[in-house]
């Protein structure tokens, strides 16, 4: 495994900074493994990473890469993609980063349908700061700012993308690392805003405190409680308790790039 991925790591950063049983280098090798499969140029990759322990990726990648600030990835990555449209920029969040800090950017790149491709580290907490809880903490879960349980209901990543205008929306799980490379190689193909939200663990900040036993015990449960949506369709319900996994939302609609190189052609024309 580490022969196919070693291209694309800067191995002279490892080792890496993150807990033992982290689920974030599943989700980094899945993005390798997208960008390999859809036969990107190295040099035409951008990372750009927010602030978080997901965050860190972007130093362990040998690509373009940009280690920004808290909850502005998105920003920095609008920046690039317009000025350098034939660049491939991928945006790398953390829960927090991208929901909380983040979150008015999220929904207006949502909207704004700028081709980028965006991947949310969803460890359901913030990690790196200790253990306080994100907008995706589940409700009645502990965190060090909610000790007898989280009051407040968390998003769902994929119903506030579509509704933001995402044209593309998927969700995985650090578990299905093959599944998280496939939905990601698709999400590059599609020409428009692509969200793909990866349910992750964090042991150290998240397990230990709400008694989710070791990291291969918080895989199971991802392996568990994720519902692929073709099963679904076959099933005609969701079971209670379950997730839905795969590709949750397509559509095509005029991409932001494309429109502002047109818009320009007509003015250079003349023609308003
Ligand atoms: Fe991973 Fe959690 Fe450790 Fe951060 S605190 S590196 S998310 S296990
Ligand atoms: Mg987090």
């Amino acid at each position: 495994m580490l022969t196919e991925l070693k291209p694309f790591l800067r191995l002279d950063r490892l080792p890496h900074i993150w807990c033992p049983g982290c689920g974030n280098g599943l989700v980094m090798a899945g993005i390798i493994r997208a960008i390999k499969r859809a036969g990107l140029n190295q040099d035409e990759v951008v990372i750009v990473s927010g602030i978080g322990c997901s965050a860190r990726a972007s130093g362990y990648l040998d690509f373009n890469t940009v280690h920004t600030t808290h909850g502005r990835a998105l920003t920095f990555a609008t920046g690039i993609k317009l000025a350098k449209p034939h660049l491939s920029v991928f945006v790398l969040m953390g829960d927090g980063d991208a929901l909380a800090i983040g979150g008015n950017h999220f929904i207006h790149a949502a909207r704004r349908n700028l081709d980028l491709n965006v991947i949310i580290f969803n460890n359901q907490i913030y990690g790196m700061t200790g253990g306080q809880a994100s907008p995706m903490t589940p409700a009645t879960s502990k965190a060090t700012t909610a000790p007898y349980g989280q009051l407040e209901q968390p998003f769902d990543t994929v119903e506030l993308a579509k509704g933001a205008g995402a044209t593309f929306v998927a969700r995985s799980t650090a578990y299905h690392t093959q599944l998280t490379a496939k939905f990601i190689a698709e999400g590059i193909k599609h020409k428009g805003f692509a969200v793909t939200e990866v349910i992750t663990q964090c042991p150290v900040a998240f397990g230990r405190r709400n008694g989710m036993g070791n990291p291969a015990d918080m895989l199971k449960w991802q392996k568990e409680r994720a519902l692929n949506i073709d099963v679904a369709k076959n099933l005609g319900v969701k079971p209670e308790g379950k997730f839905l996994i795969g590709i949750l939302h397509q559509e095509e609609r005029p991409e932001l790039g494309e429109l502002i190189a047109s818009q320009k052609a007509r003015w250079q024309k003349g023609d308003n």
